[in-house]
């Protein structure tokens, strides 16, 4: 007993839950409201969460607690509780995507990743703030407050999904779920010092995943450790019939793979990845380039050409397809609808009008541009052309090197309202996301060290692979966490 109160609950990794349940040591119930208890006492601070689902998460703690207490086999997060952005439908919970257009609006069912964990025996706490929609670097865009960065709650937790990174980093959750278009995991991993993983295009069901820009749009896992990102990938994975564009390819045991360490590899460095970087989170990453040859990798300088223009092509990408996928928020068929209205055309605009915020505004109407007649082929067919150019220029760089390192982003963590009135830059900041969102291929985010001005910010250092190379990446990152010391559990 003495032992139990002594020990955090809160600050565990995926495999100590699984001993301590085993040995009876603590129940799922125990753990869930160690961290509601903590959310209870530290959200009111860092505001990660817009919502809890107590009831919900309870019930599941009781029932893995009944299978422990029947000796049934559990599953592999068996009372791991997990945080979920809230552009991931869970069935009964609100589901805003953190706008007011949504503001009232509960998800009808559940994504295939949500009824993953849970049937694999996680605990959904609760549902996490980010960028309205998705879109912004920074979790400053949700219609509902800002999200605070728990290693300087003066700063941003990154975006979009800055709820769920902060989330795991203020030991609010065990892991998280967050959504992956153009850097919106990897970023804020990188921001707030944890690891953050999108997959390859496909490799996870984007089934009840509010779409921003489909042919982008990933979830993916957050966690204090490269085997909890593991863990939690290895659950979500896999062939999904409600998602066409799911992959039919096997999930290898990415747990099993972790250990190999990474003697022999090849890692490329980008040359164009260094232009514009923050000269402290540039110190770490060649700091963090070093260790590759300490754990027996050979490092070699490569060329990815097309990268300068990644950040246009991405952007005129993203907004053409959330143009047509907001379409849909008329209100009529979803969430808010404005009570004033004179006829049918009024109530869709004034609906529109109040229920967006005026980032999400801006990329429909940007995004609408570059589809209208008469600008299509100079701006959007154009954009295609060059992401496959950008694909081809990974592809080529993976036919000589295992994976790519760079940093994830180019600054650290920035002061809450410091880049909000300036979308330009906010937009610049994906610089090294973007290209692998464009691609397709894996990508994951590790903690590189801190900064070494006060208050000694977190730097991620980004790893990309080839498309279906999880494994290798995982493998890669893990051997790299390891040899840094910079695992955060
Ligand atoms: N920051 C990028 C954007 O604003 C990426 C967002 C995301 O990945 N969802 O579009």
């Amino acid at each position: 007993m003495d032992s139990k109160i002594a020990m955090d609950l809160t600050a565990l990794t995926i495999d100590q839950i699984r001993d301590l349940l085993a040995s009876r040591k603590a129940t799922a119930l125990e753990l869930t409201e160690a961290h509601f208890a903590r959310i209870e006492q530290k959200d009111k601070d860092v505001r990660a969460y817009l919502s809890l689902c107590s009831e919900r998460a309870r019930e599941q703690a009781r029932n893995i607690d009944r299978k422990v207490a029947a000796g049934e086999p559990l599953g592999l997060l068996a009372g791991v509780p997990v945080a979920v952005k809230d552009v991931i439908l869970a069935r009964g919970t609100r589901a805003t995507c953190a706008s007011r257009i949504l503001e009232n609006y509960v998800a009808p069912y559940d994504a295939t990743a949500v009824r993953r964990l849970e049937e694999a025996g996680a605990i959904i706490l609760g549902k996490t703030n980010c960028d309205e929609f998705a879109m912004g670097s920074s979790t400053e865009n949700s219609g509902f407050y800002p999200t605070h960065n728990p290693n300087d709650l003066t700063r941003v937790p990154g975006g979009s999904s800055g709820g769920s990174a902060a989330a795991v980093a203020a030991n609010l959750a065990i892991v998280s779920l967050g959504s992956d278009t153009g850097g919106s995991i990897r970023q804020p991993a990188a921001l707030c010092g944890i690891a953050g993983m999108m997959g390859t295009y496909g490799r996870v069901s984007r089934f009840g995943l509010v779409a921003f820009a489909s042919s982008l749009d990933h979830i993916g896992p957050f966690g204090r450790s490269v085997r909890d990102v593991a863990r939690v990938l290895q659950v979500i994975a896999g062939r999904d019939p409600k998602d066409s564009t799911s992959a039919d390819i096997p999930v290898p045991d990415y747990v099993q793979a972790l250990d190999a360490g990474a003697p022999g590899l090849k890692v490329g460095v980008p040359s164009e990845y260094f232009k514009g970087l923050n000269p402290e989170t540039g110190d770490n990453i060649q700091k963090g380039i070093d260790l590759f040859g300490k754990l027996g990798c050979s490092v070699v300088p490569i060329s990815l050409p097309h990268t300068d223009y990644a950040i246009a092509c991405y952007y005129i990408i993203c907004t053409a397809e959330a143009s047509s996928n907001l379409a849909r928020y008329d209100g009529v068929r979803y969430g808010f609808r404005s009570p004033e209205h004179d006829d049918l055309r009024d109530m869709y605009k004034k609906t529109r009008d109040r229920g967006f915020g005026p980032e999400v505004k801006r990329r429909i109407m940007l995004g609408t541009h570059v589809l209208s007649s008469g600008y299509y082929d100079a701006y959007y067919l154009k954009a295609q052309k060059v992401r496959t150019l950008i694909t081809r220029d990974f592809l080529e760089a993976f036919d000589d090197v295992d994976v790519i390192v760079t940093p994830t982003s180019p600054l650290p963590a920035f002061k809450i309202g410091e880049k909000v009135d300036d979308p330009l830059q906010m937009y610049l900041a994906d610089i090294y996301t973007v290209t692998a969102s464009l691609a397709g291929i894996p990508g994951i985010s590790v903690p590189c060290g801190r900064t070494k001005c006060e208050p000694h910010l977190p730097v991620g250092m980004q790893l990309l692979a080839k498309h279906f190379d999880e494994a290798r990446l995982l493998q890669v990152a893990q051997a790299f966490e390891k040899a840094g010391g910079f695992e955060v559990a």
